[in-house]
């Protein structure tokens, strides 16, 4: 049956009343809908309304899309460090930014975390387990101070892994979009260049890391120490002595293909770094689950259904025809679930059940000594 809206009177939503007709039979009776349940109708609308209109302003759909350049991002680094924290940093803040009780449980003292207990989905919310999720909540201080980048989660089926992992995805996606949480990546404007054949495989326009790498990463590593060590005493002056949870540190250095990048400006610009650094942008990056944008998933497969691939990505078919060579750093599209978990994390699951030929390639890349992971179920990687 369909409702045939040409009756509905322009007095709104009380005009409703006694006009809705079945169409298809101009004889139908009228469908009558009694007074009352009229004005709760328009108490939820009302509601509904609110609600949509809650989920975003202009304002903040712009301060999510911006896009400035690299000086201006110094500025705002200078003025508020934090925006360079790496993502055990951030979740860590996000963590206990989101509340948390001290209890005594077995003579110890814990802390229960409103994140884990009493999520905005109260689907996920976590009963029991209290010592396992203090734990959790201990490992991702320790990565946050020195650059662990792995927490290994165990338990029986229904322990609540994934649920626990769930809340801290999407407590960083939220925050990832509020001003205390705020991140930027690297992009490049390389307009003006479309016909220079050295950037034909480059992009046009406005080109982002692939992996949302830091902007900071365009300064060489050892005067990007250098920044950070005042950004810290910067970040130990705010606190007035108090004792600080962890230090900023940054190392690597930039993605292969923006690496490829930044030396073709140079050539181009003929060593002018001014102007390559003019090219330079710092772009809004949110995380996003749903999008693998940041955050990420990838679960067994068996040894036909893996591709080391779908982990550290692949060659782009159509780039290589554009470079004819499968060395050349943009034929390699970084799209692997490991690689655009950068800023954010990855999820494994059940990754005992990974085929050998898939660790060894995400081992590899990520320069990890090989654990023994005998004894765990998965596990959880944060930048
Ligand atoms: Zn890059």
């Amino acid at each position: 049956m369909s409702i045939n809206v040409n009756e509905i009177g322009a007095a709104g939503n009380s005009a409703l009343n006694q006009t809705l007709r079945a169409s298809g039979s101009d004889t139908s009776p009228a469908i009558v809908i009694p007074e009352r349940r009229l004005l709760l109708a328009d108490d939820v609308l009302a509601s509904m309304q609110a609600t949509v209109s809650s989920i975003m302003t202009v304002e903040e759909f712009r301060k999510l899309q911006e896009v400035i350049p690299f000086n201006e991002y110094l500025k705002r680094v200078s003025a508020n460090p934090n925006i360079v924290r790496t993502s055990a940093q951030r979740a860590l803040d996000m963590v206990i930014g989101g509340g948390r009780t001290k209890t005594l449980l077995d003579g110890e003292e814990i802390f229960i975390y409103n994140l884990f207990s009493n999520p905005p989905n109260p689907d996920d919310a976590i009963s029991g387990n209290e010592k396992a999720i203090h734990d959790f909540a201990v490992e991702i201080g320790r990565a946050a101070k020195d650059d662990r980048r792995l927490i290994l989660l165990y338990g029986p089926v229904g322990s609540s892994k994934t649920t626990l992992v769930r809340n801290l995805f999407s407590g960083l996606e939220r925050y990832s979009k509020t001003d205390d949480g705020q991140m930027f990546s690297l992009a490049w404007d390389l307009s003006g260049l479309e016909n220079d054949p050295a950037f034909k495989s480059c992009g046009k326009g406005l080109v982002e890391c692939q992996i949302h790498e830091d902007p900071m990463h365009i300064i060489p590593i050892d005067k990007r120490r250098e920044t950070f060590g005042k950004l810290n005493e910067f970040r130990k002056q705010e606190a007035g002595g108090a004792l600080l949870p962890y230090s900023l540190y940054t190392k690597g250095g930039l993605c292969r293909c923006c690496d490829d990048i930044y030396r073709k400006l140079l050539i181009h610009h003929n060593g002018n770094t001014s102007e390559v650094l003019s090219r330079v942008k710092a772009k809004r990056f949110t995380l996003d689950s749903d999008r693998r944008q940041g955050l990420t998933f990838y679960g067994a497969k068996d040894e036909k259904g893996c591709k080391p691939a779908d982990l550290v990505g692949d060659i782009n078919w159509r780039r290589l025809l554009e470079t004819g060579s499968e060395s050349d750093p943009q034929t390699i599209e970084q799209r692997g679930q490991v690689l655009q978990a950068n800023r954010g994390g990855c999820h494994l699951g059940e990754v005992l059940k990974l085929p050998k030929k898939c660790l060894t390639d995400y081992w590899m890349e990520l320069k990890i000594e090989q654990w023994n992971f005998s004894e765990f179920k998965f596990h959880l990687m944060l930048y």
